[in-house]
């Protein structure tokens, strides 16, 4: 796969493979003239066939806080001339990104978490443990600490804290322990050093998953703050859907689910004051509509095709 990835007739193609395309085109329903918006653009997979949909005067803004992903995705996205415009920016500042566009209400928005496939398997970005490289983790340069920063400052209890909530791992103490021993001989500062510490606590690899697959998953959490942005993403961009606009995000573990679930459940009850007073005092209303009452979940074909789509869901909810 890498030298696939590296360069050939497919490299434009394989920046990343979009994850259920053609489920997200169906839901987001992308109609003529429309106003679309990909907080997560990537390499622009989806960008581009939610662009074919909305032609030929469709519109779609695309956000991304890695510089490289907005270069790949305005190479990719070229034929499309003014239709697109693109934006390095978190998404949590969506407001200030659309605003500046003199933007006030989008027809649908899609958030696709997490790391694309060029960000995953570039040594230098450090999110591969299969991979030599520093333990870099940020997916954008704005951001200050890395993930070897992390294992530099952090005390015991907050590294098995991150390892923990983050990680979901069992052994998040022990694992503490020996980063804080290891760094007291030499820095942590390699995936492959990581790797190998983690393999010295766990044992080496018996199931399906590298021991190491939810530390590294959780450093990178805690690094990007992968949690608490999609969360005020999400408030954010709920306000500036149209009525009957479609909200698609795509979660890639347990944790982003919860939210993007507990997110719409919110959303979509109204008053939840006691049976019985005289007026409502707690003031919620509905403001979503839950479409996907159970996530979309890809084929056999498409995980066959693509193994990195095996844990993706897709959530989607209409603007009331
Ligand atoms: N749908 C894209 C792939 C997206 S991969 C495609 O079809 O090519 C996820 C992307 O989200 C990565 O490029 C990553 O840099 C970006 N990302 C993650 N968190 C972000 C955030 N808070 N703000 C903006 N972009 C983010």
């Amino acid at each position: 796969m890498p030298s696939r990835f590296l360069s050939g007739p497919n490299f434009r193609m394989t920046y990343h493979t979009p994850v259920l395309l053609k489920e997200v085109v169906n839901q987001l329903a992308p109609r003529r003239g429309g106003l679309y918006v990909d907080c997560t653009v990537g390499g622009g997979g989806h960008a581009r066939e939610i662009l074919r949909a909305c032609g030929p005067e469709g519109r779609l803004v695309g956000l991304d806080w890695d510089e490289q992903a907005i270069a790949a995705s305005r190479e990719r996205l070229s034929e499309f001339g003014a239709r697109v415009q693109l934006v390095r920016a978190n998404y949590v500042e969506l407001e200030r990104v659309l605003m500046s566009l003199g933007v006030t209400t989008v027809d649908g928005i899609l958030f696709d978490l997490g790391v694309s496939s060029r960000q995953f398997d570039a040594p230098e970005r450090g999110f591969s443990f299969q991979r030599e490289g520093p333990l870099d983790m940020r997916m954008s340069r704005q951001l200050g600490a890395t993930a070897r920063d992390v294992l530099r400052t952090a005390s015991l209890e907050e590294l098995a804290k991150i390892f923990c909530i983050y990680g979901e791992e069992k052994r998040a103490r022990a694992i503490a322990r020996e980063i804080v021993n290891e760094r007291q001989h030499v820095p942590v500062e390699t995936t492959t050093q990581l790797a190998r510490l983690i393999e010295r606590v766990l044992g080496p690899k018996r199931g399906p998953t590298h021991p190491a697959t939810r530390v590294f998953q959780a450093l990178r959490i805690a690094v990007n703050n992968e949690l608490g942005n999609l969360q005020r993403g999400l408030e954010v961009a709920t306000g500036f859907l149209k009525s009957n606009g479609r909200l698609a995000v795509i979660s890639f573990h347990s944790l982003e689910d919860r939210i993007v679930k507990q997110f719409f459940v919110e959303q979509s009850s109204g008053c939840i004051c006691p049976p019985g007073l005289p007026a409502c005092a707690c003031g919620r209303r509905k403001v979503l509509r839950v479409v996907t009452r159970k996530p979309l979940t890809p084929g056999e074909g498409e995980v066959r095709a693509n193994p990195r789509a095996r844990s993706a869901k897709l959530r989607v909810a209409e603007k009331l």
